[in-house]
Order: C-alpha cells, then structure tokens, then sequence
C-alpha cells in the first residue's frame, strides 16, 4: 500500500486539502484521473517472432490547458504509475503557472533488450494506438525514463504522416533540427541548478561547499551531477541501475559522463580510487545534499532513517513516501518537492511548445534566462508559504498548485 504511486499521490492530496480546508467535491475530483487509454502494441520482432506489448496514456487533468507529460519505456510501468505520475504533472503545471495541464503516458518494455528498428516500430504503433487523445491542443508527450529525442522525433513523424501535415507542436523534447528547442536537454538539470542554489542562500550556505550524492545517472541525474561538480561541489557519490561508485575525495564527473554515454554501466567503469556500493548504501552515506534523479520510492519507511544529508532534492518524480516524507520533517531534513525541483523540464517543453506553435525560435540565454525567472518565481512563492506556516516545502508547494486548479474549476463550472 505504502508503495503503490497513485495511492501516494492520492494520499498527497488528502493532505494538502486537509491543511488548506479544501471543498471536498473539488478533492473529490482532484482524486480522479480524466481519462485513460490502454493500448495493445503487436510488433513483429526481428526474429520473426510476434510479441505484444502494453502501452498507456494517462491524462489527469486538462482543467488549465492540454495535457504535458513524459513518455517512459520501463518494465515497471503500470496504469497506477502512470496515473499519479500524470497527476504530479497537474501539480507541476499549475505551481509554475504554464497554461497546461497533467497527462503521462508509458509502454511495459525494457527497451535494452529490443533492436533499433523494434523500437521504432513500438515507438509509432504506440502512437497510432493513441492518436485520437494527443495533438498540441489535446495532449503533447515529452521524454522520460529510457526515452529521448529520437523517439519523439518518431512521434512527432508518426503523427504527422496521419495528419497530412507537418505536426511539430505534438511532442517536446525533439531534436533541434525538426523543431525542437535548444536548452531542453538540460533544462531540468539546470532547473534543479537554480532551485538548489536559490535554497542554499535561503540557508545562508554556499553552494559550492557542499558535498553531493546523486541517485540515478541518464538525463536529470548526469546534468545535474555535471552542474554541481561545474560550480566545485565535491560529488562523493553516483549510481545508476547497475550500481553506484563513491569516492570521498569526489568523482571525475566528466569522464563518468563519457562512459555512460557510450552505453555503459557504471559498475563497469574502472575502479582507480572508487569504490563500488549498491543503492542501498549510497542513499544512506553521508552527504550534505541528496539527490534522488531515478524513480519513485526510493526514501520510504523501510530506510528513511537511514538518510543522513541536509537537503534532498527531488530530481526523480515521486522518490519519498508521504511516511518517510513526515518523518524527514520532524528531523529538520528540508526536501525539495519534485513538483518544484524538476519542473525545469515541462518549463523548457512549454517554451518548446510555444516556438512551435509561433514558428519562431529563442536562443539558448533566452531560453535559460526564462526558466531561471520562472523557477525562483515558483520557489519564492513555496519558501515563504513553508516559513509563514511551518509547513513541509512539499505541502506548500501543493497549496498554491492545488489552489490555482481549484479556481479554474470554479471558473469552468461543471458541463453540463
Ligand atoms: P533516464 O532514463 O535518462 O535515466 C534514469 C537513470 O536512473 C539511469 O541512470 C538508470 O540507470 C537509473 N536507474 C533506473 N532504475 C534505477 C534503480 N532502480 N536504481 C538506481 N538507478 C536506477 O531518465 P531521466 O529522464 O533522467 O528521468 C529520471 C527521473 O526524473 C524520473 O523519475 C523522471 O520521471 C524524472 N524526470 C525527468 C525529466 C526529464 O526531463 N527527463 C523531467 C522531470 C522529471
């Protein structure tokens, strides 16, 4: 129960509407996903073989615009993953104020194990099975776990070729050169950049003093990691599904950089002066900031107490139980929300969003500039909520999100 994610993010719900005495019809709406499509996905392997797959897209709330959420490719996935994380998407949405709102999407598969051109093949039936419910006013994917620019350019070339026309508004996170945005790469990176810097002022520390774990190594963990050893954090410790390497006089960021971006596993990288420890381990070594950037319940009951850092920063969606969440509350360990924390990746998807429906592109200052504005606007709003009411940051950030949507559904009323 702990650990089912749409349980927890229902859970989140109950909580906040209990702190800001929410009308009961609006969290009894908040508790309930819009739609949801499930899509059978046959693919003739290589081998001859016909294997089918399971695909899912979620959205949870389109009450302040189209749906803007991930696509992930995981042997996990499952509707209720799905389903909470298309709801944290309505939370992200709404406490940046983007006019958008939450949907998700995922196929049951371990890409690892399917060719190029099976992953192809997956990647457009996929999106044939859920053309009817995505578009740039319906419902517009992004990246996730284990997907990534190619595999929305074959969305977005998919879609197109149905429509007649050329569609780059229906993802984000495509390459530039077919109307993806410069910037979106690292664009939850540097959000969660911004965000930690902005906190270690609030904290009256530098942020370069501080020593850094990172807990998953692909798109949010590595530029992340790459950020803070840029500014001179010393990162003691990385991990990715193989594994982690630690070392307390700091990892060469870079050069790890450079391994896994070939392909490789981290617990394959040449030992010198790391050592190499097992997940377990590195969320209970001692840091000054933790940043959790892989997937959900990582930090639940079973090793919260475990967890000896100052700040955790929610790169992942969904990486601490609302238990665990508690308990790290009453020992003064301040957690960074993921709805705050990592939407520097649906802001910079909205900005790729808007140059596609304008036909006009920004230049990468332009595009960093904006969502510096827009995360420390958001990160003002929670911090002084959280301070004035002694609230976890996660709690505040869930009040003014959860607010704005509860006003737009004021406003639209019920239909009929
Ligand atoms: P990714 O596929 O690029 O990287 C995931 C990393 O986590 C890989 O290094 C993988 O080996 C590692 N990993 C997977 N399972 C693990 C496990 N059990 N233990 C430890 N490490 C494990 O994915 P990503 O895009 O970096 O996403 C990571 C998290 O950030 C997810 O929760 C995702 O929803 C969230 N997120 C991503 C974005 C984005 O723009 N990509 C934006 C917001 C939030």
């Amino acid at each position: 129960m702990e650990l089912n994610p749409f349980e927890i993010a229902k859970k989140q719900i109950d909580i906040v509407a209990k702190e800001m005495g929410l009308d009961p019809n609006i969290t009894k709406y908040l508790k309930r996903i819009e739609r949801a499509l499930i899509v059978s996905i046959p693919i003739m392997m290589d081998d001859g073989r016909l294997q089918i797959f399971e695909g899912y897209r979620v959205h949870h709330s389109t009450v302040r615009g189209p749906g803007k959420g991930g696509l992930r490719f995981s042997p996990d996935v499952n509707l209720d993953e799905v389903k909470a994380l298309a709801t944290w998407m309505t939370w992200k949405c709404s406490l940046l104020k983007l006019p958008l709102g939450g949907a998700k999407g995922g196929i049951c598969v371990n890409p690892r194990e399917l060719s190029k051109k099976e992953l192809e093949k997956l990647t457009r039936r996929y999106t044939v099975g859920i053309i009817n419910i995505i578009g740039p006013d319906i419902d517009v994917p992004a990246p996730d776990v284990n997907t990534n620019a190619q595999i929305m350019a074959w969305i977005m070339d998919t879609y197109s070729m149905n429509k007649g026309r050329s569609v780059p508004g229906v993802v984000t996170g495509k390459p530039v050169e077919i109307g993806g945005s410069v910037g979106r790469n690292s664009a939850t990176g540097m959000g969660l950049y911004y965000i930690i810097d902005a906190m270690c002022e609030k904290l009256k520390t530098k942020l370069e003093t501080q020593s850094i774990i990172v807990q998953g190594f692909g798109n949010v963990g590595g530029w992340i990691a790459k950020l803070l050893y840029e500014r001179g954090c010393k990162i003691l410790a990385i991990s990715d599904i193989s594994g982690g390497l630690y070392n307390p006089e700091g990892l060469e960021i870079e050069k790890l950089l450079d391994w896994t971006q070939q392909g490789n596993f981290l617990k394959d990288y040449k030992i010198d002066k790391n050592k190499l420890i097992t997940n377990t381990e590195l969320l209970a070594t001692k840091c000054d900031i933790l940043v959790p950037a892989a997937l959900e319940n990582q930090i639940t009951l079973e090793n919260v107490n475990d967890i000896k850092c100052k700040i955790i920063l929610e790169g992942a969606n969904g990486p601490t139980t609302p238990e665990a969440d508690r308990i790290l509350f009453d020992k003064g360990i301040h957690v960074i929300p993921d709805i705050l924390a990592n939407a520097g990746g649906v802001c910079v998807s909205y900005f790729e969003y808007v140059q596609d429906i304008r036909a006009y592109f920004w230049d990468l200052d332009r595009i960093n500039r904006e969502l510096k504005r827009i995360m420390i606007e958001a990160f003002e709003d929670v911090y002084n909520i959280h301070k004035e009411r002694n609230i976890p940051l996660r709690t505040a950030a869930y009040i003014i999100a959860v607010s704005r949507i509860a006003k737009a559904f004021d406003l639209r009323g019920i239909f009929p």
